[in-house]
């Protein structure tokens, strides 16, 4: 076994246009989810490969800011054409180290090209606003311009999408960027790093640093770099943001959730049931927009109960690559065991088992991390397992009265990444949209993710900061304004 494990890759940093070993001295293995096969061993980079990583990139972004946006923007489309000629190598190795379905890891790869195509929009988006004559003779300027080094911190259950919530508007801009992917699945941004290398983008403008730890902390307190994007738990965002404010940097954290929804007896249930067992369920319910509880009223406490438990058992859980499979497994053996402790913590307290997914037999993947559809019902309110995010793929029912009941329910959450309604009803569902208190509010949608052109948006733990990924919000992010008051003492009209 050692054998096997010292013949394993050990993957590389990308830093100044060329691809380094890190001088690490500690290593994780990158796992295959679904068979528990050793893939490779990602360094866990020490300080000083982040540091150089950040010099290269303020040395680059010297001559890489006064690159003309329509220029910067080439190498773009560039990108996109190299991901899509790659997308389904890309699609299997997002399949292949975090477990997801093909389809699924198509669907995120889909998303990042997306936000490639929309940064591609940046001499449109970047323009700042000028005004004319704003006293006698004077002009006055907002231009936008890039901060610097930037860098993002990405977590494991969209290796390929995440980082391009931000990337592409970052050197867009006209800053220069540092990828910090998860420890867990590096191999994605390994292989768009291999895409990048063919863009003849000048040195240190894109760099990748591995790693885990210390590798974030040397981010977040390094001088040079200047605003940092994170998307990864709750605890880790608020630690990330305060100590990176506290050194002065811009930042925008996107943190956990806990996403309700709600059914209304008026609603399409068979519509409403596909779509919500897709948001509970697919990717394991490893995304951050996972629907965690359901909260019925009325006669949907019976019939949704029925339906979802029915979309729940039937569910064909296995391999993500395997043709047929709806869901693949959770990311780690820990992540498994947490999630079924957290399930048999909700029948402790007082919950009525439904559809028990603990300990699943997969026939030939033995090894794997899998946990099938569980439901709970009548889940308490005040219970763990009604607040705290499982991240799994894991339903908690709740039933109540009155639609006040169900918005003050999902409104007591400490997460506010994403609201649902399903109804038929427009008055219901503009009550519901006005006062739900999430920064993404789905009306008969299960995974209410937004457009590239729009931002992501969280509220309360689901979000430190101000100002989202994606769309407008990321050019905000990654520009500062500088505001020009212009006069010319004399009369143009006089000078020749
Ligand atoms: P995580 O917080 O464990 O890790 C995220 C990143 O932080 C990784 O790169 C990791 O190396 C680093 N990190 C972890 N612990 C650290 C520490 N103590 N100090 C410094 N750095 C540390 O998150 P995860 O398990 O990879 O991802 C799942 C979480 O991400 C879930 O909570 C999920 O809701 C959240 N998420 C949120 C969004 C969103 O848009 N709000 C999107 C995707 C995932």
């Amino acid at each position: 076994m050692s054998e096997l494990i010292t013949e394993l890759p050990i993957l590389p940093n990308y830093i100044n246009g060329q691809w380094c070993d890190s001088a690490a001295t500690e290593f994780v293995h990158v796992v295959n989810p679904a068979t528990g096969d050793r893939l490779a061993k990602v360094p866990l980079s020490p300080a000083s490969e982040v540091d150089r990583a950040a010099q290269v990139a303020q040395e680059a972004f010297q001559s890489w800011r006064r690159t003309p946006a329509p220029q910067r923007i080439q190498y773009l489309f560039k990108l996109k054409n190299l991901m899509e000629e790659q997308f389904e190598e890309l699609s299997r190795t997002i399949t292949i180290e975090c477990g997801k379905t093909l389809d699924e890891s198509r669907g995120e790869l889909r998303r990042a090209i997306e936000n490639v195509e929309t940064a591609c929009g940046i001499p449109m988006m970047m323009q700042g606003t000028n005004f004319e004559d704003i006293a006698s003779g004077i002009d006055e300027f907002m231009f936008r311009q890039p901060l610097g080094v930037a860098a993002v911190i990405a977590p494991f259950n969209f290796p390929g999408m995440i980082p391009f919530w931000f990337l592409p508007y970052a050197i867009a801009c006209g800053n220069t960027y540092i990828v910090k992917p998860s420890e867990k699945v590096p191999l994605t941004m390994q292989k768009v790093f291999f895409l990048i290398d063919q863009l003849g983008l000048p040195p240190g403008v894109v760099n990748l640093v591995n790693g885990a730890k210390e590798a974030v902390d040397a981010i977040l307190d390094h001088p040079l770099i200047r605003a940092i994007s994170f998307v990864g738990s709750s605890g880790v965002a608020r630690y990330v943001y305060s100590r990176a404010t506290a050194n002065g940097k811009r930042v925008q954290c996107q943190g956990g959730a806990k996403n309700p929804i709600i059914v209304l007896p008026d609603a399409d249930m068979d519509m409403t049931t596909r779509i919500t067992a897709d948001s509970a369920f697919g990717c394991a319910g490893q995304r951050c927009l996972a629907a965690s509880i359901a909260i019925t009223i009325g006669e949907a406490r019976r019939t949704y109960t029925e339906s979802i438990a029915a979309a729940a058992e039937s569910r064909i859980v296995g391999n993500g690559l395997d043709k047929g499979v709806q869901m693949g497994p959770v990311i780690s053996t820990e992540s498994r065991q947490r999630i079924e402790q957290l399930i048999g913590q909700g029948e402790a307290e007082g919950a009525k088992m439904v559809i028990d997914g603990r300990s699943p037999q997969i026939s030939g993947y033995e090894q794997g991390n899998f946990v099938r559809p569980t439901i709970l019902q009548d889940v308490n309110p005040n219970s763990t397992i009604a607040k705290t995010e499982i991240f799994g793929p894991v339903l908690s029912l709740i039933h109540v009265e009155t639609i006040d009941d169900a918005i003050q329910l999902v409104n007591r959450g400490q997460y506010g990444n994403m609201a649902c309604l399903f109804t038929n009803s427009g008055a219901a569902a503009r009550k519901f949209r006005y006062e739900a208190e999430a920064g993404n509010i789905g009306i008969n949608i299960g995974v209410a993710a937004p457009m590239a052109f729009f931002p992501f948006s969280g509220w309360k733990e689901s979000f430190f900061g101000d100002l989202h990924g994606q769309g407008q919000h990321a050019i905000e992010f990654f520009t500062q304004t500088k505001v020009v008051v212009e006069r010319w003492f004399k009369d143009w009209s006089r000078q020749f």
